[in-house]
């Protein structure tokens, strides 16, 4: 029997109310709007669930991937042969704790919410990671930062599902922050949930800091056109949108994929790009920087297949 035939049974029987589909195309759960048809995509209703359907799948033989927004993916056009695991439809609960000043929030929250309810709590540190499109758990994952702010500077507990089933919840000096990486970047965890400690504000100047910051984020970058933002990471003593742009890429496409005309940094999608296509312009583009400045740049990209 193939493996997802044993997923749909022994769900039916031990999960009877677990909330999931199958094949779902992955383009409609990527901001690229690119990738093939999920296998099984799941949504977990609490973090219990979540754990009970890992073991359900490790049980079946199948691999499993987690989504947050999908706001960092390039996902293989042949689709996923896995179980996903959508974390952004039921688990978004967001807290103030009784100290008044730390936030809890689940994974799936989006972090734009997570940014507005500090906003209406008159709390600041957060106004960097409203214009950011990820999730919590995405964002705590990939160490999500902009303009001078990243989540290593407000994050101060994860509570995680460890590879080895165990719930645990990790203090700030355990979660290893470094640019665009945690602990969780390295390891299967799932994370759950994350506190955030903030500091008293005023509300009207952090509103005006947000909107300030996505004023910015409208002029330089792309938003009109699916993307994943910055295709590359940074490289050291570098920036990867003026290599690009230096070594005229600007405009540049493989089928429906194109370097931004606005911001080199980002590839869009101008219609019917596939994974295919941008993986080809992001590998003429590594092999120029690398052949004209010597320089390895790296995709800040997950390329998921
Ligand atoms: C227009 C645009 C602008 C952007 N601007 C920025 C920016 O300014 N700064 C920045 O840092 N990023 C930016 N990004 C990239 C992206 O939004 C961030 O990397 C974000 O943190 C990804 O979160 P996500 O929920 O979408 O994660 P996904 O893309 O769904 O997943 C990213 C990775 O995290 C893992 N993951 C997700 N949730 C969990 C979880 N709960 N537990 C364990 N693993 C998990 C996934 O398996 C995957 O490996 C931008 C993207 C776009 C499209």
């Amino acid at each position: 029997m193939l493996w997802f035939e044993q997923f749909d049974l022994r769900a039916a029987e031990m999960l009877p109310e677990l909330d999931y589909v199958k094949d779902e195309p992955m383009s409609r759960h990527t901001s690229f709007r690119i990738g093939g048809p999920a296998r099984r995509m799941v949504f977990p209703k609490t973090g219990e669930e979540l754990s009970r359907v890992l073991r359900l799948a490790g049980e079946c033989g199948a691999e499993v991937f987690l989504l947050g927004n999908g706001t960092n993916l390039l996902v293989a056009d042949e689709g996923l042969d896995r179980v996903v695991v959508d974390t952004t439809k039921y688990l978004q609960k967001i807290e103030l704790l009784e100290d008044g000043v730390t936030i809890r929030a689940e994974a799936g929250a989006s972090l734009a919410a997570v940014a507005v309810f500090a906003w209406k709590n008159s709390l600041m540190g957060l106004e960097f990671a409203h214009g950011i499109p990820g999730s919590l758990g995405g964002a705590v994952v990939m160490n999500a930062g902009a303009y001078n702010g990243v989540m290593e500077q407000v994050v101060t507990r994860v509570t995680a599902l460890m590879p080895d089933g165990v719930i645990r919840t990790l203090a700030a000096e355990e979660l290893e922050f470094r640019y665009r990486h945690s602990v969780f970047s390295d390891c299967d965890a799932v994370v759950l949930s994350a506190e955030l400690r903030l500091a008293p504000g005023d509300e009207a100047a952090i509103r005006a800091e947000m909107d300030n910051l996505m004023q910015r984020r409208r002029s330089s970058q792309p938003l009109e056109f699916p993307s994943a933002g910055s295709t590359f990471k940074r490289p050291v003593g570098h920036y990867a949108g003026v290599l690009i742009e230096k070594n005229g890429f600007k405009g540049v496409r493989v089928g429906g994929a194109e370097v931004s005309e606005k911001h080199a940094g980002f590839v869009i999608n101008r219609g019917g790009a596939t994974c295919a296509d941008v993986l080809a312009l992001m590998e003429q583009i590594r092999k120029t920087i690398w052949e004209k400045d010597g320089v390895e740049i790296e995709p800040e990209v997950k390329i998921i297949r």
